[in-house]
């Protein structure tokens, strides 16, 4: 590993200044991401600004239910959090459903947001990889890639964003709020991610050197009655092959309002909506639910050995919205 320097921040515009001018200067969270991937070689940073120290943790509740959420805080504790379990349980199920407790216990809600692929051939320096060596190559795609992405991708790179927390957070809307040096600034989740394209080493709209400081949930209602389920390769300490975050409003058997998104099928978690269009105002059953699976999944692109996620994510998609019905029903 290359040789660093490391900086304790105290403060949200010292630590913004220290990263200032210094592209090969990296925030350290939990260092559960950034520092495997210093070891493997994939990241080299001249200097490691520690954020734990900053006063960015904890979770606020706002008047009408939403939540502020700090970006130190860790994902057990936004876990744990007994507003977050009441306004937004899918959000705690889908942090419980990642890594495991010790990692919990130290990364960070900003961390886990910026948190890199998965894809092995990112993470093998001696093979080429578009988003690691732009135009150096994407061999996932006539490689490796079971566990690739169906939906967003491009010839250039197919890689899944890994994050659980994500796809709950995409589900309700989520603005994520960050510092730079010239002042505050707010990006909605939804375009947090950039479209894949030919750039697949732009991984995030945030301007160069921004500090994540909170991410905000807007009152949602309907999330005080969401799931999360994730299908993995074993049954703990292992990234999703796919996943669902859901909420579901029935009035008289029909669907008044849904939310959808999914995970580990594309390169940013993937809001669902045109499944939600297609069940609003539909009888709130079984055959509306794979319809509304159907519509979204007919954009998906899979390759040879990735199409099982097209029936995994569909008979999710239908077990999740139809175990949600049956609770709403009782
Ligand atoms: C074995 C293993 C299994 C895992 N399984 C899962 C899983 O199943 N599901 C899942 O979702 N995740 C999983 N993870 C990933 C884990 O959730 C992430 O590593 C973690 O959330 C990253 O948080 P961190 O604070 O440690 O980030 P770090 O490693 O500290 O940082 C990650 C990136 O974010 C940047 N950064 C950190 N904080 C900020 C900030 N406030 N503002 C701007 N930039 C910042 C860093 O510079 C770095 O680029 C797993 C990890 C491991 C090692
Ligand atoms: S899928 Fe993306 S991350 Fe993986 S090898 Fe291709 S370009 Fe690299």
């Amino acid at each position: 590993m290359k040789e660093f320097g490391y900086s304790r921040a105290t403060g949200v515009k010292e630590a913004v200044s220290l990263l200032a001018g210094d592209p090969a200067a990296r925030f350290l969270g939990g260092g559960t991401n950034l520092v495997d991937l210093m070891k493997s070689g994939v990241e080299a940073p001249d200097l490691l600004v520690d954020v734990r120290g900053l006063p960015l943790d904890g979770v606020e509740v706002t008047s009408d239910g939403g939540l502020v959420i700090g970006a130190t805080t860790t994902n057990s504790d936004l876990a744990v959090h007994p507003d977050v379990r009441r306004y937004f349980p899918a959000l705690s199920q889908a942090v419980l459903a990642g890594a495991s407790g010790q990692l919990r216990n130290v990364a960070t809600v900003g961390g886990n947001l910026l948190q890199r692929t998965r894809c092995g051939y990112f993470t093998d320096t001696s093979l080429p990889c578009n988003k690691r060596v732009p135009g150096s190559g994407c061999p996932a795609i006539a490689g490796e890639h079971h566990n690739h992405a169906i939906l967003g991708g491009s010839d250039h790179c197919v890689a899944t964003n890994p994050s659980d927390m994500g796809v709950a957070l995409a589900a309700f809307d989520a603005v994520v709020s960050y510092e730079t040096v010239d002042g505050p600034g707010e990006l909605p989740l939804a375009e947090f991610y950039p479209a894949v394209g030919d750039t697949p080493h732009v991984e995030t709209a945030l301007p160069a050197g921004a500090l994540i400081t909170a991410v905000t949930l807007p009152a949602t209602p309907i999330a005080a009655r969401s799931r999360y389920r994730k299908v993995r390769e074993r049954a703990s300490y292992a990234f999703a092959t796919g996943s669902v975050a859901a909420a579901l409003d029935v009035r008289d058997g029909v669907v008044h309002e849904v939310r959808l998104a999914f995970g580990a099928v594309a390169s940013r978690p993937w809001r669902a909506h045109t499944a939600e269009r297609s069940l609003t105002g539909a009888p709130a059953t079984a055959e509306s639910f794979a319809a509304a699976a159907d519509a979204e999944l007919a954009a998906a692109n899979p390759l040879p050995r990735n199409g099982y996620k097209v029936p995994l994510m569909r008979n999710l998609v239908v077990s999740v919205l139809t175990e949600l019905a049956e609770e709403a029903a009782r």
